[in-house]
């Protein structure tokens, strides 16, 4: 019998109705013959209103107790599935991330998977069960504690699992029909691709496409394990996430997010060890950078901007100021009404001019462009958070993705 691994996001677990319709899905699946390990994420926006409460009672929650209170978001929904499928006479069983032996390290909020365990696990399945295990959580075996894997973290657990479990292929279900050349809900008529290769998704899930978590696509690529991206609404083939196809579109899709901030150091002296200084105390606190652009310096000083994620903004501010009056730097300013838009694809690598296309692009939609860096298949570009909508549209009609296919090294 083969294993099948299922992942189910908030949307399709939103209430009593669609947990039902999970659990038909999954006994059909063991109907087929299969034995069956379904990953679940919380209910519907459970997430984030555990994070709103949070908020409310408290400034600055301790990240131990943040992944307390989160964690418990995906208990609630394994537990319910599980009572769903008992009552239908299909025997399962749920386990915490902890339970199913899913071991992290230490970092509260963006825990990574080091290892997966999995003994409970692979025992229920050898009784004849369906096990249910609660996604984007773990337990850091040094200290005993619970923590989870950062934001759609559940995809990530699924991947990690199917990879341990020497599942053939892995099923991550949602709320759209698969990955498509953008969101969705911002291009209406962004198309579904049939497949991609992993190292386009995780620049695409990198550049904010949310519909993957990257650490997934990277235990799929690390693991060999294709992942097909798919709808929990009906039973149409999704995208399959695997090796690369044959073809290579110059631009397989655009992404966009909304998750960073800016901050920049001005008048910086232009001496060697400043950048070493600044950026080796924000990894120390566990910062991290994304983009980074040095202006040419003028009288022996220049400014050094950077992104970060918005939740750590608080912090990099702090650190950039005491660094800055260390080093002998002007001013330290901050901006969180900023956003990135990335175009993705590995036939850019052959294909000259795709930059200037993408400035012109902007440029005619009269979009400023405030910082700008690349990858040998992705171009990313950092404007005003209120232009990001308009720069992805632009650049979806100006590139028209995947139109444009070669044949691999023609
Ligand atoms: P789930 O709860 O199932 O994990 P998510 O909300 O995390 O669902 O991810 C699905 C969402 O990802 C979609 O509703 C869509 O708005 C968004 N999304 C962003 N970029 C893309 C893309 N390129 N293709 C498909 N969906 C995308
Ligand atoms: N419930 C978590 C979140 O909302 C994890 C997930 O859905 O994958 O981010
Ligand atoms: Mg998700």
């Amino acid at each position: 019998m083969s294993l099948v691994v299922q992942k189910f996001g908030g949307t399709s677990l939103a209430d009593a109705a669609r947990i039902k319709a999970v659990a038909d899905r999954v006994e059909s699946t063991r109907r087929e013959g299969h034995d069956v390990v379904v990953v679940v994420s919380a209910m519907g926006a459970t997430t984030d209103q555990l994070v709103a409460l949070a908020a409310e009672v408290s400034d600055d929650p301790s990240p131990r107790e943040m992944d307390m209170l989160l964690s418990a978001g995906e208990r609630i929904s394994m537990a319910l599935l599980s009572i769903t499928l008992n009552s239908r006479g299909i025997p399962a069983v749920s386990f915490t991330g902890s339970q199913a032996g899913i071991l992290t390290d230490s970092s509260h909020g963006s825990a990574k998977i080091l290892d997966i365990q999995g003994t409970r696990v692979r025992d229920s399945l050898a009784q004849g069960r369906v096990v249910i295990v609660a996604g984007f959580q773990g337990v850091d075996p040094e200290s005993k504690e619970i923590t989870t894997l950062g934001r759609g973290g559940s995809d990530a657990t699924a991947v990690a699992l199917a990879a341990a479990l020497g599942a053939d292929s892995v099923e991550i279900y949602t709320d759209v029909d698969g990955v498509f050349t953008a969101d969705p809900r911002m291009v209406s008529d962004a198309m579904k691709l049939e497949e991609i290769p992993f190292d386009e998704m995780l620049e695409l899930s990198a550049g904010g496409a949310g519909v993957l978590m990257s650490r997934a696509v990277e235990f799929g690529r690390r693991y060999e394990v294709p992942i097909h991206v798919r709808s929990s609404f009906h039973d149409g083939e999704g995208t399959w996430v695997r090796e690369s196809p044959m073809e290579q579109a110059i631009v397989s899709g655009i992404a966009h997010d909304r998750s960073e901030a800016k901050v920049t150091v001005n008048r910086v002296p232009d001496r060697p060890g400043v950048a070493a200084a600044l950026f080796g105390s924000l990894a120390a606190a566990g910062v991290n950078i994304d983009m980074i652009v040095q202006n040419v310096s003028h009288d022996g000083s220049t400014d050094i901007s950077f992104t970060v994620p918005r939740a750590n903004l608080v912090d990099a501010e702090r650190i950039a100021k005491q660094v800055a009056a260390e080093i002998d730097a002007e001013s330290v300013d901050v901006d969180a009404e900023i956003a990135k838009v990335s175009l993705v694809g590995a036939g850019m690598k052959s294909h000259p001019g795709v930059a200037a296309k993408v400035f012109e692009t902007l440029a005619s939609a009269g979009i400023n462009i405030e910082m700008i860096s690349t990858s040998t298949i992705r171009i990313s570009c950092v404007v005003r958070a209120d232009d990001v909508e308009a720069a992805v549209q632009a650049l979806h009609a100006a590139f028209d993705p995947p139109a444009i296919y070669e044949e691999v090294g023609a």
